[in-house]
């Protein structure tokens, strides 16, 4: 009787370690996903203009972001 409860609880204790695995592998990536999205394709609109540019291609100046020279006023 005892015998059959800790074989029990020992698969129950095996499904949580199984489950819970399973559920940190995905919150993990999840987390990877998010921050390659918050460095790539995050929008950003150009204070001059209000023109949607992405992250990488946007110009910061005075912490604000342009979508090009022109608008960011740096001369060409
Ligand atoms: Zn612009």
């Amino acid at each position: 009787m005892l015998l059959k409860l800790l074989g029990f609880i020992v698969v129950v204790f095996l499904i949580y370690i199984f489950f819970f695995k399973n559920k940190r592998k995905d919150e993990i990536e999840k987390s990877k996903n998010d921050s390659k999205k918050l460095e790539g394709d995050t929008m950003v609109e150009c204070k001059q203009c209000a023109t949607f540019v992405s992250h990488n291609e946007a110009i910061i100046k005075d912490g604000c972001f342009f979508c090009s020279k022109e608008c960011a006023g740096v001369p060409r």
